[in-house]
């Protein structure tokens, strides 16, 4: 292969950190995960980070001469042009410059992204949106996020946090979210959400209520959790018709640990939605699964390097 065919994508996540070698193809070539720890504080993250992606980079044996860069996806606040995480609670990071910590120890270009957005530009070059020029991927887990694609561009917006649609609110007059506005998608459609519901239906504060669980009984048949679940679902379509509107996509991608309980929440998604869209806005847009599993945030970030300043091809337009 030529030369820099290659690109290493960082995954920092608040369990674990992953780093992946991966080339223009899309193929994943090697892989280093390490657990995050972030309760062992700031510096000893940022060395597992380095430690990372040393060890990924000795571990794929491609020299980092054919390394065209670092890629990093992370939740929280980011600022892509800095390279500054500015705040992730799941890390314990308040403006940590990873970025040019990594390109001081690796001498490699780096390029931060928020973690929705990787993970759209995977799915969007190598996964369930590929082949399309506007597609939308949501992520539904603990939060709500999204990452745009519009005529054949990542939407990054001013600093990098385009794209943040658990945050939009769907009912002007509901509760509080730590944002700071009110009645936002996230508070009805997340993992969290879904907790609390059932939590608050149970009337219960001290058993543990987790979504995944909430998720295999409504799968297994449970008339309660499905409810939980569908009631979801209802709530993402209302979100997704204001993203039709919004960006006329081609596809919506769904993906997220909650998108487990794809079979019960992508119809509830589909039937809200439609019903809240000019038919002819919402017919053609095909709503399907993500297809790039727990990689995509790793995939996505090294993607997302293969569009440093290479202008003419696809990727060179984020
Ligand atoms: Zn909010």
């Amino acid at each position: 292969m030529a030369k820099e065919e290659y690109a290493i994508g960082l995954d920092l996540g608040g369990t674990k950190i992953l780093a992946g070698l991966v080339d223009r193809t899309g193929r994943l070539i090697a892989r280093k995960q390490l657990p995050t720890y972030a309760e062992e504080g700031e510096k000893a993250v940022i060395e597992r980070v380095l430690s990372a992606t040393h060890d990924v980079l000795s571990a794929s044996g491609i020299h980092s001469e054919e390394v065209r860069g670092v890629g990093i996806a992370s939740a929280g606040v980011i600022n892509s042009d800095s390279g500054e995480v500015i705040f992730a609670s799941n890390l314990g990071w308040r403006n940590v410059p990873i970025g040019t910590l990594i390109e001081q120890r690796f001498g490699l270009p780096v390029r931060l992204f928020n973690d929705a957005n990787a993970a759209a530009i995977a799915e969007w070059l190598w996964g369930a949106g590929a082949g399309t020029q506007n597609m939308i991927y949501v992520t539904v887990s603990t939060g709500v996020g999204a990452g745009v694609i519009s005529d054949g561009r990542l939407i990054s917006g001013r600093d990098g946090s385009a794209g943040e649609f658990g945050h939009i609110s769907i009912d002007w007059n509901g509760p509080p979210c730590g944002c700071g506005n009110r009645g936002c998608l996230e508070n009805y459609a997340s993992g969290t959400a879904i907790e609390n519901a059932a939590r608050h239906k149970l009337a219960t504060t001290n058993e543990p209520v987790t979504a995944k669980a909430i998720s295999e009984a409504a799968l297994a048949g449970d008339p309660f959790s499905k409810r939980l679940i569908k009631q979801a679902g209802f709530y993402l379509g209302v979100g997704a018709a204001n993203l039709i509107y919004l960006f006329n996509p081609e596809v919506i991608v769904f993906g997220g640990g909650v998108m487990n309980a794809s079979t019960i929440l992508m119809p509830e998604i589909e039937k809200s939605m439609r019903e809240r869209c000019i038919p002819g806005l919402a017919q053609e847009v095909r709503v399907i699964l993500s297809q790039i599993g727990v990689e995509a945030g790793v995939m996505g970030a090294a993607g997302g390097v293969f569009a440093l300043d290479q202008p003419g091809e696809k990727a060179s337009n984020f």
